[in-house]
């Protein structure tokens, strides 16, 4: 379901900009995966207890509350809620109630007490809480279920991924820079010389809804036509041999560490370095039970009030997003309070680019916008403003993602009415 509305709100983009007053036009998705985990709210009910259709219910809020309450979905609807998922990376449980997850392993979704943690059941029968930005969905047009597909990777990425492998046929497959369709970076390496090539071909689609690379072969779908070619070369300089994956690579930040466990026992970190100081106080590189680096920013008495930790905190916590710097959880049965966020190799973006100056080709620089983008597009998705973007408050990953970082000056924004409260979660 897709809500339109038109909202005037206030925002300042940096902190030395004027106060900007926009009518904007914006797009709520209220599908199930997308909508706030607010609705899932533990003092309602506990999730485990609830039965998938009440799902339905909680979405009271867009309607009045003197309705009665919807009919149970039927049967039919809510076995297709029981989605089989593939799982992308290898996940260790953290509490008695996560379920492991093994890397290319089949699950079946049971149920989503909020967008980022589902209950699932294994091969075995045992259910759990398992993170779900480490799982995708099980069909065959799923192009992530594949080893060989690699939605974010740049055509520069894609060649150093090769030449690391180096191996004839070695092969991706990557979105193209035209919409919609897709491209088969292939390593090549040269019969008589020593030299080696990679070959970009673009897999396009005809008026048909056919696939193709070579036009006198089509296929129906890409995971089709990648299958041939692994086969035959047919037109291709070489076959498909080897499929070059980062599955069960660097594995993504879980939003917490588990489920709604978002207060952080001290005694499970460790302080390794200190590796900046801001506003607030000093940022530590850290582990959590020494398994995850985390980066740990205690907040220096007196700067910023409790309120405000526990609103910034509040934001942070609903928000999670592969290019928004991911909050694992605060301590606040001490002082000096604790923010403990993932850890970011590269730093903050303001200094990776001086750093770099007049080093870094367009190709990075485009997808640094790219990056600060797509989260900023989640955030407006989320009914969120910034308000204090900037190079500064983004950090760069050791693969040169960047994520935004600083919500501290974050507010959320009233749609229509939609939320209850105003500027609050
Ligand atoms: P400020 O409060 O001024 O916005 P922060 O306290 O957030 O600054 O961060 C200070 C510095 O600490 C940053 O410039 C960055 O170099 C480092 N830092 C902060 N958070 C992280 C992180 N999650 N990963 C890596 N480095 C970080």
């Amino acid at each position: 379901m897709i809500c339109f509305s038109d909202n005037t709100f206030q925002s300042i983009f940096c902190c030395c900009c004027s106060v900007q007053k926009r009518q904007v036009r914006t797009q709520v998705s209220l599908s199930n995966d997308e909508v706030h985990s607010e609705k899932y709210s533990p003092h309602r009910r506990p999730w485990f207890s609830r039965p998938s259709h009440k799902k339905q219910h909680s979405r009271g809020h867009v309607q009045p509350s003197t309705r009665k309450p919807l009919p149970p979905l039927p049967a039919s609807a809510l076995a297709q809620e029981r989605i089989q998922v593939k799982a992308l990376f290898d996940f260790q449980p953290r509490e008695p109630c996560d379920l492991a997850l093994q890397r290319a392993q089949e699950y079946l979704v049971l149920e989503k007490p909020d967008s980022h943690w589902w209950k699932a059941r294994d091969h075995l029968g045992n259910e759990g809480l398992i993170p779900s930005n480490y799982v995708t969905e099980n069909k065959y047009t799923n192009l992530e279920i594949y080893e060989w597909y690699h939605r974010n990777i740049t055509r520069n990425q894609a060649e150093h991924l090769l030449r690391k492998e180096a191996k004839e046929g070695a092969f991706i497959v990557r979105d193209s820079r035209h919409l919609g369709s897709y491209t088969i970076s292939v390593f090549i390496r040269a019969r008589r010389s020593a030299e080696a090539t990679i070959k970009h071909y673009q897999i396009k689609k005809n008026d048909t809804g056919q696939w193709y690379v070579a036009e006198r072969h089509l296929f129906p779908s890409v995971p089709e036509l990648v299958w041939y070619h692994q086969h035959n070369a047919a037109g291709l300089l070489t076959r498909l041999r080897h499929p070059v994956g980062l599955m069960g690579g660097c594995l993504p930040a879980t939003a917490g560490f588990s489920y709604e466990k978002w207060e952080i026992n001290p005694s499970e970190l460790a302080f390794v370095k200190e590796i900046g100081s801001g506003q607030f106080g000093v940022v530590h590189l850290g582990e959590w039970r020494a398994q995850v680096s985390v980066a740990i920013k205690a907040i220096s008495e007196g700067s910023m009030s409790e309120e405000d930790f526990i609103e910034e905190a509040k934001v942070m916590m609903k928000l999670s997003h592969p290019r928004l710097v991911q909050l694992y959880g605060v301590c606040t049965q001490q002082k000096p309070l604790y923010i403990v966020t993932e850890f970011l190799e590269n730093g903050c973006l303001l200094n990776y680019l001086r750093e770099r100056r007049g080093k870094l080709g367009k190709e990075m620089l485009l997808s640094v916008c790219q990056d600060v983008c797509e989260g900023m597009e989640y955030l407006e998705r989320n009914c969120c403003i910034h308000r204090d973007l900037a190079a500064r408050n983004c950090l760069v990953s050791s693969t040169c993602i960047v994520k935004i970082s600083d919500f501290g000056m974050t507010r959320r924004f009233n749609v229509g009415g939609f939320y209850r409260r105003k500027n609050a979660f």
